[in-house]
């Protein structure tokens, strides 16, 4: 096993972009560290990115927040300033393994690991996230909800980090966030669902039901249409084109489509749209 330890980005960027073996950035490890056993160590080449001070901060401005690719979730739950403009993002970190993964785990390392349960992901999803791509030939901004191409496919190259993450500010007139876990906390989700009314309409995207976090596009038009939905069946016939969920160890496929179902047209219901 290999490990390089970059000073800054452009070093970094550069041992990417010249690498003989691809490089596997590593930043709190708390996914990679899970699978470790099942590595292959000789071909293993890490890219420690624990020393890129500058993609830690998050930054917020008139019109969006910009968590950086080294962004905690402990940096989220300790920031009123961003709890208060994006609260399911803060609402999400605290349901995110127990301290010691809060504050280690990245919200970059959530998007990139691919996971389908991944909760961070649906939440930044329902907040129209963006990801910024870096590689030494320049950047690219993808939306995450087409960052993934397959389960735990992404359209990142081997010579990119994420550098950053950004989400819009924008008047929002409803917002939720539910896991459904075996328990509240330390649990990978059976299924979640997060959901943003904006100006723009609804945006609902779903955690453990695909082969990795979709948006349920077609209720969102339905939903844009005005259309009313009879009960949770109704629902359910307006997710099909989205989700497939499968059977595992956690849970089983009709579980998880009849609680997302039951759960999306209660919650929709309080906020008067079915
Ligand atoms: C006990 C435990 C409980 C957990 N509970 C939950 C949970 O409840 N919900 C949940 O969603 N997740 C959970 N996780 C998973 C994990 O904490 C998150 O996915 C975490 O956000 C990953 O971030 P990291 O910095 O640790 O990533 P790492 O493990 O360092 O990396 C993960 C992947 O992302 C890549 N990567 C990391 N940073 C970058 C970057 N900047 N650019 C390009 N590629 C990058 C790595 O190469 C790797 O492929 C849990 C993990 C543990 C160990």
């Amino acid at each position: 096993m290999k490990v390089l330890q970059p000073s800054t980005l452009d070093e970094a960027l550069d041992m990417m972009a010249t690498a003989d073996t691809a490089l596997t950035p590593i930043a709190g490890g708390t996914d990679l560290l899970v699978s470790w056993h099942h590595v292959d160590k000789d071909s293993l080449h890490l890219l420690d990115l624990t020393r890129l001070r500058k993609l830690q901060a998050m930054r917020m401005t008139k019109r969006h927040l910009e968590l950086g690719g080294l962004t905690t979730y402990w940096q989220v739950i300790k920031s009123p300033e961003v709890a208060r403009a994006f609260p399911l993002l803060a609402e999400c970190a605290r349901l995110i393994g127990a301290i010691q993964v809060q504050t280690r785990g990245t919200w970059a390392g959530n998007i990139q690991n691919g996971s389908p349960a991944a909760d961070g992901v649906a939440v930044m999803m329902a907040y129209d996230a963006t990801v910024i791509l870096q590689s030494r030939d320049g950047r690219t901004e993808v939306p995450l909800d087409r960052y993934y191409t397959g389960y735990k496919q992404t359209v990142r190259r081997g010579d990119q980090l994420i550098t950053a993450i950004r989400m819009p500010r924008r008047r929002r007139i409803v917002e939720w966030f539910e896991k459904v876990g075996a328990r509240r906390a330390q649990a990978i989700a059976k299924l979640g669902v997060a959901a943003v009314r904006d100006t723009r309409g609804w945006r609902i995207a779903a955690n453990s039901v695909a082969p990795y976090v979709c948006r349920c596009r077609a209720l969102e038009d339905a939903l844009r249409q005005g259309r009313s939905f009879g009960g949770p069946d109704e629902i359910r016939h307006a997710l099909a084109p989205d989700i497939c969920p499968i059977t595992d160890v956690r849970s089983t496929a009709t579980y998880r489509e009849r609680v997302l179902s039951r759960i999306l047209y209660f919650r929709l219901a309080e906020n008067g749209s079915p």
